[in-house]
C-alpha cells in the first residue's frame, strides 16, 4: 500500500518518494505505530542514563 509522504523541502504531500517539484526527499510524516511492548524501551533508557550521567545529575 502506497503512503501519504510529505517533501522535507516545500511541505508538499505526495505519493512518490522524492517531492515532484523540488526534488527533496519526502518522508511518511506519521509517527511509528504505538505498541505496548515497547520494543525500544531498554535503548530509550540507557539514552537517558547517558545524559543524565553527563549533566552530573547520577
Ligand atoms: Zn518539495
Amino acid at each position: 500500500m502506497k503512503q501519504i509522504r510529505r517533501c522535507q523541502g516545500c511541505s508538499a504531500y505526495t505519493l512518490m518518494e522524492r517531492c515532484g517539484k523540488c526534488s527533496f526527499q519526502a518522508v511518511v510524516p506519521k509517527p511509528a505505530k504505538y505498541s505496548p511492548e515497547d520494543h525500544y524501551a531498554a535503548y530509550r533508557r540507557k539514552a537517558k542514563e547517558e545524559q543524565l550521567r553527563a549533566k552530573g545529575w547520577l
